[in-house]
């Protein structure tokens, strides 16, 4: 008892440091982002060497910021301000998110959307990142140009169903069983906290997430939420 009780304060603790962080970090970072994007205005146009480094100096800046919203999502306690949403707006809106991605990979965009799906009630700004962070995985999976993306929504009795498919590398059966585990990553410079956050964004919405994968054909994640 005393354990679980030590683990219950552990989670509480993870997540004050997380939000503490969140905002001590994210002011300087902001006033950094802006100074380079004022110095950017400032210096030659012809000095590539400059040019290289503020891109490092925003590319670094954005990652930091990722890296907050993911630690955030990611601990047990998040936050949730409910509307009344269409689903199929939802994926729309989170595919605008994704739509340099794809389109930088040159990824084919399947929809396939159920006209008939009703509003839900959701929190959509951490619901999308929750799509976003299963789609931006799909898109890394997948070869240029030859990477199909479908997207499938569909409402089954009382409840809504989001299907995002790809067609990418796959997983096999291990990496399957880690998916969901903080800081489990096999990218170089992954944070392992992607797929932690949208799970815990979807089961704080009391919804089910599944996924389905075999190694070289690809992978489908199922996303189940009370309508
Ligand atoms: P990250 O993307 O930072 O590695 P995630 O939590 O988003 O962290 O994903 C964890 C790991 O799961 C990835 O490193 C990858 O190995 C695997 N993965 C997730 N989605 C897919 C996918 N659609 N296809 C293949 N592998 C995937
Ligand atoms: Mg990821």
């Amino acid at each position: 008892e005393l354990l679980e009780l030590r683990s219950i304060e552990k989670f509480a603790a993870t997540g004050r440091i997380a939000r503490t962080m969140a905002h001590e970090v994210r002011n300087p970072l902001t006033n950094i982002g802006l100074a380079s994007e004022q110095l950017r205005g400032e210096i030659d146009g012809n000095n590539e060497e400059i040019a290289l480094l503020m891109g490092m100096i925003d590319r670094n800046v954005s990652r930091i910021n990722q890296l907050i919203t993911d630690l955030l999502n990611s601990t047990k306690f998040v936050q949730l301000q409910y509307t009344k949403v269409n689903v199929n707006n939802l994926v729309d809106d989170t595919l605008m998110l994704a739509k340099d991605r794809i389109d930088l990979k040159n990824i084919k965009l399947e929809k396939s959307y159920d006209p008939n799906l009703c509003d839900i009630k959701v929190d959509p700004e951490k619901m999308k990142i929750a799509l976003l962070n299963i789609i931006v995985n799909a898109v890394e999976a997948m070869e240029s140009s030859s990477g199909v993306l479908n997207i499938k929504t569909e409402k089954d009795g009382d409840k809504c169903l989001i299907r995002i498919t790809d067609n990418g590398s796959g997983m096999d059966e291990e990496t399957v069983s880690k998916l969901f585990e903080p800081y489990f990553t096999r990218k170089p410079n992954g944070t392992g906290l992607g797929l932690t956050s949208t799970q815990n964004i979807i089961l704080n919405h009391n919804g089910k997430i599944a996924v389905m994968s075999a190694p070289g054909t690809g992978t489908s994640f199922t996303i189940t939420l009370e309508a």
